[in-house]
């Protein structure tokens, strides 16, 4: 054992002969982290309930390669490059241009006619509709041209500076700064000292963009320093799996999967929870089907993952992807999930796309749920952490 530090120097002179760098140390690190924690893609291919042990093998490919013994001499630098993805601090400031760019901003044209000279009633039917149109949702529309109304004629507010902050406050009151958005990632300790990792099951409809979410946040995790164990129990469609795979292998995170098209998702849940528990890592993050042509089906599966994967560690979050584009279609969905698995969060996606951002103060009215991420665009680190003035300042452009 008192051979890695001797390892890991060698390693790392070989990554930076080969001009790595600072990237090249860290790879460096990964690899020995990864031959530690057992890292690559765990096959499943038996029925929940016989014992994690007997199937966390690493299959071919992935980072599985890290696992072999040592040789004697410098390791080949086959291993894959791991990225570092971008630090999440500031996320949404760098991505905050891409609200004002979808679409035509709501911001923009409500500032438009509120610094008009005198307001008439069809200028206040103009935000009116303007508002509804972004998907802000009838209640908080009116809530929200009560205050304007009372404030521009109590205030006499015409000067679009003073304007913009006028709409700024209100905007901001309608989406509740108070609600607590932070993820609980945290892993604890039970009473007999097992180590119990922090789990995220990630739900939402097909094409909403859960798997790209779960790949995202796991680079977010990693950024922050956290270890991180995905499973893959969108068993129905094989490609979900192995794009989820091809995400973590990324950024050196291995992927709990099965092999078989079709095998219990709660199954491969409860092997991706054992594993983060038995290699004490921070979090695992489950990605789950969302086929929602059948409704009954879709309880049963969800609910059965929840309550199977709870046999470990019950999940401390369980965040629910919507598509910011899909309206109020999406919003019907989401109550759907709600009912069934106990939604804790929302990562509302493709919000670069849209000018529908009011979308975010229906979700959090109608579900009682906070807006914990949202997504802005493809990239791998388009995702970040909501924050109710950043956004606000996104959308008024
Ligand atoms: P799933 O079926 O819910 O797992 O959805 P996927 O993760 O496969 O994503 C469906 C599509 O949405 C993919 O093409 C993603 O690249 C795209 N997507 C996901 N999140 C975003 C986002 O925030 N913005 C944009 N523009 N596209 C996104």
């Amino acid at each position: 054992m008192n051979e890695l530090p001797w390892i890991e120097i060698i390693s790392a002179v070989v990554v930076l002969a080969g001009g790595g760098g600072v990237a090249g140390l860290l790879v460096a690190r990964r690899r020995r982290h990864d031959q530690e924690r057992g890292g690559g893609t765990t096959t499943l291919e038996r029925e929940p309930g016989a014992s994690a042990q007997a199937t966390a093998e690493p299959a071919a490919g992935g980072t599985a390669t890290a696992i072999r013994p040592e040789p004697d001499v410098a390791p080949e630098p086959a291993a894959p490059v791991v990225e570092t993805p971008a630090p999440t601090a500031g996320r949404l400031v760098r991505l905050r241009d891409r609200l004002a760019r979808s679409g035509s901003p709501l911001g923009a044209r409500l500032l438009s006619v509120l610094s008009r000279d005198a307001l008439t009633e069809d200028d206040w039917d103009e935000i009116e509709e303007e508002l509804l149109l972004a998907d802000v949702g009838a209640g908080p529309t009116t809530e929200l041209l009560d205050a304007l109304r009372t404030k521009v004629r109590v205030l006499g507010v015409r000067e679009p500076g003073a304007v913009r902050e006028l709409l700024r406050s209100e905007l901001v009151t309608l989406l509740d700064p108070s609600l607590d958005r932070t993820l609980r990632t945290e892993p604890t300790t039970a009473d007999d000292g097992t180590h119990l990792p922090a789990v995220t099951l990630v739900v939402g409809v097909n094409g909403t963009g859960k798997t790209t979410t779960v790949g995202k946040l796991a680079r977010v995790l990693v950024a922050d320093g956290r270890s991180v164990v995905l499973g893959a129990a969108d068993t129905f469609r094989a490609a979900a799996a192995d794009q989820l795979t091809t995400w973590g292998n990324r950024v050196g995170v291995p992927t709990v999967r099965s092999d078989r098209e079709g095998a219990d998702p709660a199954s491969v849940a409860f092997e991706a929870v054992a594993r983060g528990r038995d290699e004490k890592i921070d979090v695992v993050l489950v990605d789950t089907a969302g086929r929602l042509q059948n409704k009954a089906g879709l309880m049963d599966e969800l609910g059965k993952i929840v309550r199977v994967s709870s046999k470990v560690v019950p999940p401390s979050e369980v965040l629910l992807v919507l598509d910011a584009t899909t309206g109020q279609n999406g919003l019907s969905q989401a109550r759907v999930f709600a009912e069934v698995a106990g939604v804790t969060g929302i990562v509302l996606t493709k919000l670069d796309g849209t000018a529908k951002g009011g979308i975010v103060v229906q979700v959090q009215r109608e579900l009682g749920v906070p807006v914990k991420l949202i997504g802005l665009g493809e990239g791998p680190d388009d995702l970040a952490p909501f924050d109710v003035e950043e956004f606000v300042d996104g959308i008024l452009g």
